[in-house]
């Protein structure tokens, strides 16, 4: 559906911008665009406050309904972190700290990333290190001597498996970002789900 609307988007069937897969937090069911036109009475000055109360991000600079994505709010959470890192230069691999960021949220609800590899878990493992405060150069979905070494300050033993590495790191996330994993009410059935995302 995102590789359609990034399609719609450049054969200018659509008119609102649509990144290629990968890149969005729509992706994540980390964003919401907000029609405030159809909402009377609230503007966008207005509800800015209210949405940064709430843990959620304008991405434009200014609250000018006129602009480009004035719409678009998302809710980062702990990706903000991976944001942060690639902003600071810590890794170069993404195009924009922004699509590090998507790609980080989108593999940590268990989708693929293309650029990431078929096998999300090694990336989920390096997004989890980056956002517990570690330096593991790109997140590349390959797990190198930096994400390994991340691993051992952590104290967790990286020769344990895939699945059982992001389980630790699935409970230290849970530790550190308490409202992180909430899921309300009852899961919908998707499909098997990564091991890792199964508590
Ligand atoms: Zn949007």
């Amino acid at each position: 559906m995102q590789l359609q609307a990034h399609l719609d988007y450049t054969s200018g069937k659509k008119t609102a911008f649509s990144p290629p897969p990968g890149g969005s937090m729509h992706e994540a069911g980390r964003a919401f665009d907000l029609d405030l036109d159809k909402i009377k009475k609230l503007t966008l000055p207005k509800f800015w406050p209210l949405a940064r109360r709430h843990g959620l991000e304008p991405i434009i600079e200014v609250p000018n309904p006129r602009l480009s994505e004035a719409w678009h709010f998302d809710c980062r959470g702990s990706h903000d972190l991976v944001y942060q890192y690639y902003s600071a230069k810590n890794g170069d691999n993404f195009k924009s700290p922004y699509t590090a960021m998507a790609a980080s949220a989108i593999i940590s609800i268990g989708l693929k990333v293309d650029a990431l590899g078929d096998d999300v878990r090694p990336a989920y493992i390096q997004s989890g290190l980056i956002r517990l405060g570690q330096n593991i150069g790109d997140l590349d979905g390959q797990l190198g001597p930096k994400s390994r070494q991340a691993l051992g300050q952590l104290n967790i033993d990286d020769t344990l498996g895939l699945d059982a590495v992001a389980d630790i790191i699935d409970r230290k996330l849970q530790q550190k970002f308490p409202t992180e994993f909430f899921v309300p009410g009852p899961v919908i059935d998707t499909g098997p789900a990564p091991n890792h995302l199964i508590s």
